[in-house]
C-alpha cells in the first residue's frame, strides 16, 4: 500500500491531467460546457467498493450519471433524498440499484448474522442493520459454494429497490406517472459484466 502523501499526489497529478484534457474522460470542452448545468438520464446507486465504479464500468462521461454511492448500497434517508433530489430536480427517466459479486458489506452482514460480534463500530452496526433482514431472508438451511452470498447479494439489491418503491414519495410518484424506471442490476467483479435483474 502507498502512504497518504503519495495517494494525495496521485489525485493532485490526476486532476491536472484532467484539466489539461489528457485524462481521456473529458475534455476541457466537455468540462466548460457542463458548467451551465447537468441533465443526467441516470441515476445510480451503487456500493463504494473501489472495483465498482459506474462512470468507468458503463463507460460514461461527466454529467451522464448521478450516482449515489455507499458501502452495501443501501437505501439510507440521506441516500433517498439525494435520489429524490435527481428526480425531482431532473427528471432523469432511470434509477439503477446496482450490487456486487463478493460485497464487502454483504459478506459484513452475513457474518454479523452467523457470529454476531460485540465490538462492531456503531455505524457500521446500524447499516448492516438495513440490511439484515433481506439477507436473513433467503438464509439456506446449509450454506454451499457461497450460495448464502449470491443469493445475499440479489435480495441486497432489491431490498433497497422495494424500499425506494415503498417509502418515497417522489420515487413513487415518477414511477406511477411512468417517468421513471427503476431497475436491479449486479456487476460481476471477476468478469467485468452488469446483468440487469427482473
Ligand atoms: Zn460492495
Amino acid at each position: 500500500m502507498i502512504d497518504a502523501n503519495e495517494a494525495l499526489q496521485r489525485l493532485q497529478e490526476g486532476n491536472e491531467r484532467y484539466l489539461a484534457g489528457e485524462g481521456g474522460a473529458a475534455s476541457r470542452q466537455d468540462i466548460a460546457a457542463l458548467a451551465a448545468g447537468q441533465s443526467p438520464a441516470v441515476i445510480l446507486l451503487g456500493c463504494s467498493d473501489s472495483r465498482v465504479v459506474p462512470e468507468i464500468l458503463f463507460d460514461q462521461h461527466l454529467g451522464e450519471l448521478f450516482v449515489v454511492r455507499v458501502a452495501g448500497n443501501v437505501a439510507s434517508p440521506e441516500v433517498m433524498a439525494s435520489i429524490e433530489f435527481a428526480v425531482l430536480r431532473f427528471g432523469s427517466p432511470l434509477l439503477v440499484v446496482m450490487g456486487h459479486t463478493d460485497c464487502g458489506a454483504v459478506s459484513a452482514a452475513i457474518a454479523e448474522l452467523s457470529e454476531p460480534a460485540s465490538d462492531t463500530p456503531r455505524n457500521i452496526k446500524g447499516l448492516l442493520g438495513r440490511m439484515i433482514p433481506a439477507i436473513k431472508s433467503v438464509r439456506p438451511h446449509q450454506d454451499e459454494d457461497g450460495a448464502w452470498m449470491r443469493q445475499a447479494v440479489r435480495a441486497n439489491v432489491a431490498a433497497s429497490l422495494r424500499h425506494l418503491l415503498q417509502t418515497s414519495g417522489p420515487i413513487k410518484e415518477a414511477v406511477g406517472a411512468q417517468t421513471l424506471t427503476v431497475v436491479g442490476a449486479e456487476y460481476n467483479l471477476s468478469t467485468g459484466a452488469v446483468e440487469f435483474l427482473d
